[in-house]
């Protein structure tokens, strides 16, 4: 597991066995290299603002629509992913761009502003198992396989926003695109067309998403779909089930919105009378199906936002966005869809000790975590980011 080699094929796995071995890549921030401040400490929130107060516009704080309130409460700005990272590329002026958030949102960031502006991720610990589903390793494997069977030249991928920089440049290098959860449609019906008849779609790493937007967005059929399982040969398919699938869906999902379930859905429809049910599209496909609405988190902001009040929702979402959305609009009845979810446990890892830890430092002229994507890496991610801000009719409106 420990060794290296210049072989993707060989390369590591990006989990260890439990128990075995040590992996200071992959438990990236466990150990942080700084002195936090005390969870406990009465003066954080104080700290906070002194320390944004003294920095001024020299920093630019970024909240995912997912943290934590006590982080909120600190943002500039709050969005989506690409929202923000667009958001963070508006501001030249802001040499460090703090990112509440995780890994890769902080990697886009970095690859999408300046050089001399340097992004910061306040605990290194705050990846996302999404992204970590798809290894570089095992695509550039997962392509070699598609190469030897002939179906290479005829597919393209589409990678979600929730991959790591190294997949978005795999991407930039196929001719493929990268895709967020509100243009994923109009990013799919581009990549069937340059894939041709008889084409393939590579989509990585989310399996429900790319599933949801064929069938449900695109009217595709269930039967074009296929699983590519990184972990099996040849992704687990035999010739004739490659052959004839359009949708290569990467073996990924989100863990906290891949845990909502349809008897979720039937039990809020029987004990909520004119409920209506939202969710996000990396549920699962059944989930899907039978609810009312689907779309992206700033979908699901502006679609309670315009609701009239008393309007029944189950959300399925991230808990801290559902938290925040039932204080924000009191005259809505909103609950959250599952009982037994948990928040996203990377997300939550920026809290506000880490953030004052982060800001202080910063005051004190050192910067702790800063998030550098390698430049050969960043000009093909770049490639692929700039090849989705030109699709047919693309805004980024949510
Ligand atoms: S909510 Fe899901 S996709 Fe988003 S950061 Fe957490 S694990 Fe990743």
């Amino acid at each position: 597991m420990s060794t290296t080699t210049d072989s993707p094929r060989n390369a590591p796995l990006p989990l260890l066995v439990l128990g075995q071995g040590t992996d200071l890549r992959t438990e990236r921030g466990v150990e942080c290299p700084g002195d936090l401040p005390a969870p406990s400490d009465p003066d954080l929130v104080a700290r906070a603002r002194a320390a944004k107060e003294a920095l001024g516009d020299k920093v630019f704080v970024l909240g995912h629509h997912y943290q934590r309130d006590e982080v909120i409460e600190f943002a500039d700005v709050t969005g989506d992913s690409f929202k923000l990272a667009k958001d963070a590329a508006a501001r030249p002026d802001a040499p460090y761009i703090v990112f509440c958030g995780v890994h890769f949102m902080a990697e886009s960031a970095d690859i999408l502003t300046s050089d001399s502006q340097t992004v910061v991720l306040p605990d290194l610990a705050a990846g996302c198992s999404m992204a970590d589903m798809a290894a570089i390793a095992q695509v550039e494997d997962a392509w070699e396989d598609l190469v030897a069977a002939g179906v290479a030249e005829r597919t393209v991928p589409v990678t979600y926003m929730n991959s790591s920089a190294a997949i978005k440049a795999f991407t930039g290098r196929h001719g493929g695109t990268i895709c967020t959860s509100s243009n994923a449609k109009t990013a799919l019906t581009w990549a069937l067309d340059q894939a041709g008849d008889g084409g393939k779609v590579l989509f990585l790493p989310d399996q429900h998403l790319g599933r949801n937007t064929y069938v449900r967005d695109l009217g595709g059929a269930l039967e074009d779909c296929v699983v590519w399982d990184p972990h099996r040969p040849n992704g687990g398919l035999t010739p004739e089930e490659l052959e004839s699938a359009t949708m290569l869906l990467w073996r990924g999902h989100c863990s906290v919105h891949g845990r909502f379930t349809l008897e979720a859905v039937e039990q809020a429809r029987r004990e909520i009378p004119d409920v209506k049910v939202i969710v996000h599209p990396e549920c699962r496909h059944e989930v899907v199906e039978v609810a009312d609405e689907v779309g992206s988190t700033e979908k699901i902001i502006k679609t309670i936002a315009a609701a009239p009040a008393g309007t029944k929702w189950v959300v399925g979402t991230e808990l801290n966005l559902v938290k925040r959305l039932a204080a924000q609009f009191p005259e809505q009845s909103i609950a959250f869809l599952e009982k037994n979810v948990c928040y996203c446990s990377t997300m939550n890892r920026i809290d506000l000790p880490h953030l004052v830890w982060a800001l202080e430092s910063l005051v004190e002229g050192r910067v702790v975590n800063p998030i550098r994507v390698d430049d050969e890496v960043a000009r093909y991610a770049r490639v692929a980011l700039d090849q989705m801000l030109a699709l047919p009719g693309e805004t980024h409106k949510d």
